[in-house]
């Protein structure tokens, strides 16, 4: 499985805004010698010696990440900003045609996960099909609800609306698994204020977890077959990982995480690799890649070989 991030923030877009931009392009100069303006090679060694959180950014837009599957299936994981960006980079892949099937999965309906579906393009060719997939039975109502007057001037549903022919799955408690061509879904209700479902895509004996909006509780811990079988040994685990410790004590109930908590929490399920996820609107490139320091020091401790990355837009992942 592929899996590609095309919006990694929580609560809010949040685009850099000039004074980071005029204060990078100062950090840059300051780093600058003689020597490594020299050539195209010593330019090009200098640029590879940046830290990340200088040369780079996680990105500004809020959830929505890609996995495709072995079957090409494309299934996208909350409409966030970031579907934005994924509609329009699908137009420019190779081999690209019109009538394909979208498979669009919501964790729950908090803005930051529905904002960027109006903007899907996919969505208004008429040759093409989405399949909306939700534990939410309302949630036809709930999505075409945004796309009314005054909000926004196209509608969802009906004449002058979407193109492509839709079909909205709700996915009962009895249904925990649900099949995408040649991988198998799963879910799990997380701890998040309205609730929120975490999703998990396996094929090929390989796992993938999406747990965004998620404030990890004791019972996610408990050694059950629920636990178990959905967290257990996940070649990747993708969490809410938005606070510091110190916020996160303060903002109990907020139904967000730790990010020491997500890595606690992905040593005790035996995880290969853990990206954190949903990053806070206030927390600057620089901070979110000190928390990722922090958190391999934590680790550290624990002599396991858990990898962990901070999502950030562009982030291409094969499992
Ligand atoms: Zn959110
Ligand atoms: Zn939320």
């Amino acid at each position: 499985m592929r899996v590609r991030f095309w919006g990694v923030r929580g609560s809010i877009p949040t685009p850099l805004s000039s004074v980071q931009i005029q204060n990078r392009i100062a950090a840059v100069v300051q780093r600058i010698t003689a020597r490594d303006v020299v050539s195209a090679d010593s330019r090009e060694k200098f640029l590879a010696s940046l830290p990340e959180w200088l040369f780079g950014t996680v990105g500004g837009n809020t959830a929505c990440v890609e996995v495709e599957n072995a079957n090409g299936d494309c299934i996208i994981l909350d409409a966030g900003s970031g579907l934005r960006e994924l509609g329009a980079d699908i137009d420019r892949r190779e081999g690209f045609e019109n009538g394909k099937t979208y498979h669009i999965i919501f964790s729950h309906f908090h803005w930051d996960h529905i904002q960027g579906l109006p903007f899907f393009n996919q969505a208004y060719k008429t040759n093409n099909r989405i399949i909306f997939y939700s534990t939410n039975p309302d949630f036809e109502n709930i999505l075409s609800a945004q796309m009314t007057h005054p909000y926004f001037p196209i509608p969802m549903l009906g004449p002058g609306g979407f193109g492509a022919a839709m079909k909205f799955i709700y996915l009962d408690p009895d249904t925990t698994k649900f099949r995408i061509g040649t991988s198998v879904v799963g879910w799990y209700r997380v701890n998040h204020p309205g609730g929120c479902t975490a999703y998990s895509i396996q094929e090929k004996g390989k796992k993938i977890i999406y747990c965004t909006d998620t404030e990890i509780s004791r019972d996610n811990f408990e050694q059950n077959e629920e636990n178990r079988s959905f967290f257990g040994n996940a070649d990747i685990l993708i969490i809410d990982a938005q606070y510091t410790v110190s916020e996160a004590s303060r903002k109990k109930g907020w139904g967000h995480s730790a990010f020491s908590l997500a890595v606690d929490f992905a040593l005790f399920w035996q995880i290969k690799k853990l990206v954190f996820f949903h990053h806070e609107p206030r927390y600057s490139d620089k901070k979110l890649y000190t928390l990722k320091q922090s958190a391999e020091w934590h680790r550290g401790a624990s002599g396991n070989n858990l990898e962990i990355e901070i999502a950030q837009e562009g982030l291409d992942l094969i499992v």
